[in-house]
């Protein structure tokens, strides 16, 4: 059996978790607004990344909210993102009333190919929001100096990649305006549910604050500044994730030995693992890449094998989902999306992102990954890898 991010076995959830919920229960005050656990937790987490605010949030979803709803588009203006990502990726920008833009991916890493963004600028772009996929660092470097070229926001997407490290040395999240993690129950760390922001930028750490609080400032009397919503975390939430955050190097640590084990391996077979710097990868999932397809095909044998492993990661690309090909957005109304002008490509549906679509219906396969892999899981993975490879 291989432990899962669904179960005990596959957490680091004990007795550190039990006394900090059971701190914050007997202090009787279980909300962030005058508690001090959601503070200390955003403190800890811009120290980690050597950021000088993080904004704390109920989900990973809604940290995203907060960071476009900062980045303040107008209503239709564009936000260019990654068709493989969760959906969480792509909510918010619908919510503040935006356009997603997907630009296609490298086949290897699913991370946003810089040459595609550029392409899918326009007069309308705003923002744009990488994912780093996977725990793989995405090219936020060359994306940085893009956004500051045309006066764009860059987001990035962590809600993989926990300690993932860019070749700068810093943490992912770092390198653009604004950096997004999650704590939902299959991340690296969790707290059931939770988010947070990572900025350098006051104005922007104050506008994510007051989204997260109905645009309240809390510092004299009961008024309301600006437009916002209640995305606060609460203590409960805070404090668990506080200990967790205490976990994190060692999950890090153990999933990035595993992950080396597996790919010494799989070294002469004809699958790709990027990248070559596993100690830069998060490794919130394992990615093969088989160049010449089949993906489907070897998946369902691993399966079979009773390894965890699902062929292409999602159903459709994300500029696949009825959600942005056909649903209604608000009431019976497709606002905001538009179509776009006639010498651009169609926005959405087969054939918009023929890189990702490819790398999710032929080519790619996702083992789950877990910390607390021993040798012996490594090991069952790799034989039933060389199996179906021989
Ligand atoms: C999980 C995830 C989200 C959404 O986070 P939630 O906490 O589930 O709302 C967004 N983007 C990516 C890449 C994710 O993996």
């Amino acid at each position: 059996m291989f432990p899962s991010m669904a179960d005990a076995a596959g957490r680091t959830l004990g007795d550190e978790e039990i006394a900090a919920v059971t701190r914050v229960l007997r202090s009787g005050m279980l909300s962030s607004v005058w508690g001090t656990e959601v503070r200390a937790l955003e403190r800890e987490v811009a120290d980690l990344h050597g950021v000088a605010y993080a904004v704390a949030a109920s989900s990973g979803t809604a940290a995203l909210h907060l960071a476009v709803a900062a980045a303040a588009p107008d209503p239709g203006d564009e936000i260019i993102t990654s068709p493989i990502s969760d959906f969480g990726t792509v909510a918010p920008i619908l919510a503040q009333n935006a356009v997603p833009v997907f630009a296609d991916v490298d086949p290897f890493t699913g991370n946003l190919d810089v040459d595609a963004v550029a392409r899918a600028i326009g007069p309308r772009t705003r923002a744009i929001l990488a994912v780093h996929l996977f725990g793989a660092p995405a090219p936020v470097a060359e994306l940085r100096e893009l956004a500051d070229r045309h006066g764009l926001l860059l987001i990035e997407d962590c809600a993989q990649a926990w300690l993932t490290k860019l070749p700068n040395g810093r943490l992912a999240g770092t390198a653009g305006s604004i950096g997004c993690l999650s704590l939902q129950q299959w991340k690296h760390i969790t707290c059931g549910d939770g988010g947070l922001t990572l900025t350098d930028d006051a104005d922007l750490a104050r506008r994510m604050r007051l989204f997260a609080d109905k645009g309240w400032p809390r510092d004299v009397g009961r008024h309301h500044v600006s437009f916002g919503l209640n995305y606060r975390m609460t203590e409960l939430a805070g404090a668990v994730a506080r200990a967790q955050l205490a976990k994190l190097p060692k999950v890090l640590a153990d999933r990035r030995r595993t992950a080396r084990r597996l790919l010494d391996a799989l070294r002469d077979l004809p699958v790709r693992v990027p990248p070559a710097d596993v100690d830069s990868h998060a490794w919130w999932l394992f990615p093969l890449v088989l160049p010449d397809g089949g993906a489907p095909e070897a998946a369902a044998k691993l399966q079979a094998a009773g390894i965890p492993a699902r062929a292409g990661y999602l159903q459709e690309g994300l500029h696949c989902a009825p959600a942005l090909t056909e649903a209604p957005i608000y009431g019976g109304s497709r606002f905001p999306l538009t179509s776009p002008p006639a010498d651009r490509e169609p926005r959405y549906g087969r054939g918009a992102c023929p890189v990702a679509e490819r790398m999710i219906d032929e080519t790619l396969i996702v083992i789950d990954w877990n910390e607390n892999y021993t040798d012996d899981h490594v090991d069952a993975i790799a034989d039933a890898i060389r199996g179906v490879f021989r």
